[in-house]
């Protein structure tokens, strides 16, 4: 929906998230009685580690209930500063300072956005990515500029198509590494040289690193791993994935100091502080090393086998998907667009939520029609079942491109 004549010009090309559309269909199907799988979902289905529990129970009885800081309390501030500078390698250090702690990272990244780009600035954006950027980058009236990727790259995109996409007006780009909807890893070399290259050109590195702790086959590379200096770098990350925290509201940012003063001053008259109980959670969740790497290890490893099940039916289907090396989605090809047909993915995923009681989310969602993102983060006989109704709808679906190649 994109709201009417009626609302201001803020919001005038708003579009819903399509991914909380495809949530509340579904929850209608099942409140009338239809039994749905739903994989849409983009939260981990474990519970919060009982270690956070704990210390939020304790800080409650501490009184933890004020306000704090608008970038957030201090010791948290701090742990987060610690990790971050224990991977960096560049010019200067991280302190506690360029960290402003948000509710969620969404929040954080809609204070990026906002405090980095305005009117006329160009943002490029990696797609197939995560619905939010395009409409974050939007209210900021910049344009977002999506770039594509080759599938036999797992669509990731080049130093090359960036620099081919860029104009006089590019101002930034917008990395999620791992993917939002593909479960893609940019490896080390291929971050270096997207940071490189913005340094060169002058243009802001946004780097969402949401889902770089869940990754299947050796690790995700932060930007903060490779980039020689951290001018002109803002990175993103939070509790939500990593933890199973999503409830919980805790994100932030790490940003060069004088960014980092903006996007507080904007959080200031927005929100204020994320909230006080939440933070002391997230510094619970993020200074237990033993209990963290336990309880990231179960999930992270229910995870691979669900994955591992999954691409196993459908390599044997032979459909196209992308092989996810991080977070916790499919991406499959299920049509071709055409002038007739230019959204498939649509057409497909309303077919399959109608007639097979699954839901997933249409990839026109991540400027991509011709896929569907399909989430593991479900019971295994859920995923399982759902996959095999996708593979089976995908054998008689009109639009599905038939001889395509399964990748790996
Ligand atoms: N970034 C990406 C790529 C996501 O997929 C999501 C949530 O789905 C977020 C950010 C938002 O996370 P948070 O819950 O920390 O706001």
């Amino acid at each position: 929906m994109v709201f009417d004549a009626r609302s201001s010009p803020n919001v005038a090309a708003l579009r819903e998230s399509a991914t909380i559309a495809v949530s509340a269909r579904a929850a209608a199907l099942r409140a009338q009685g239809r039994p749905i799988i739903d994989l849409g979902a983009g939260e981990p289905d474990f519970p919060t580690p009982g270690y956070v529990i704990g210390a939020a129970h304790r800080a409650l009885d501490h009184g933890a209930t004020r306000y704090t800081q608008v970038s957030g309390i201090a010791p948290l501030r701090e742990a987060i500063a610690s990790r971050a500078a224990g991977r960096y390698r560049g010019e200067g250090t991280i302190t506690a300072d360029d960290v402003v702690v948000s509710t969620g990272s969404k929040q954080a990244l809609f204070n990026a956005c906002f405090a980095l780009f305005g009117p006329g600035d160009q943002v490029l954006i990696p797609t197939p990515a995560w619905t939010s950027y395009y409409e974050m980058v939007s209210l900021a009236r910049a344009v977002p500029v999506p770039v594509f990727g080759a599938v036999e790259r797992s669509l990731k995109v080049t130093r090359q198509a960036l620099v081919d996409a860029a104009t006089r007006e590019t101002r930034g780009l917008v990395i999620n590494s791992p993917s939002n909807p593909t479960g893609a890893v940019y490896d080390r070399e291929e971050l270096t040289a997207i940071v490189e290259c913005a340094r060169e050109e002058g243009w802001w590195v946004v780097s969402d690193e949401i889902y770089r702790s869940i990754v299947y086959e050796g690790l995700a590379p932060s930007v903060l791993d490779v980039a020689a200096s951290r001018e002109g770098l803002v990175v993103v990350d939070g509790v939500a994935k990593a933890f199973a925290m999503t409830g919980w509201r805790i994100g932030w940012s790490i940003a060069p100091p004088d960014v980092a003063r903006a996007m507080t001053a904007l959080q200031s008259h927005t929100t204020s502080n994320a909230t006080t109980l939440a933070q002391h959670a997230a510094l619970a969740a993020l200074t237990n090393p033993g209990a963290e790497a336990d309880s990231r290890r179960a999930m992270v490893s229910e995870f691979r086998r669900r994955r591992d099940a999954a691409l196993s039916l459908l390599r044997g289907a032979r459909a196209t998907v992308i092989e996810p090396a991080g977070a916790f989605y499919l991406y499959i090809r299920v049509g071709t667009a055409t002038a007739d047909t230019p959204d498939p993915g649509t057409i497909f995923a309303e077919r399959l939520l109608e007639d097979s009681h699954v839901a997933v989310v249409p990839g026109a969602a991540f400027r991509t029609p011709e896929w569907i993102r399909v989430s593991f983060a479900a019971p295994e006989r859920d995923v399982l079942e759902g996959v095999g109704r996708i593979i089976e709808l995908l054998a008689s679906h009109t639009t599905h491109p038939r001889g395509s190649l399964p990748l790996s």
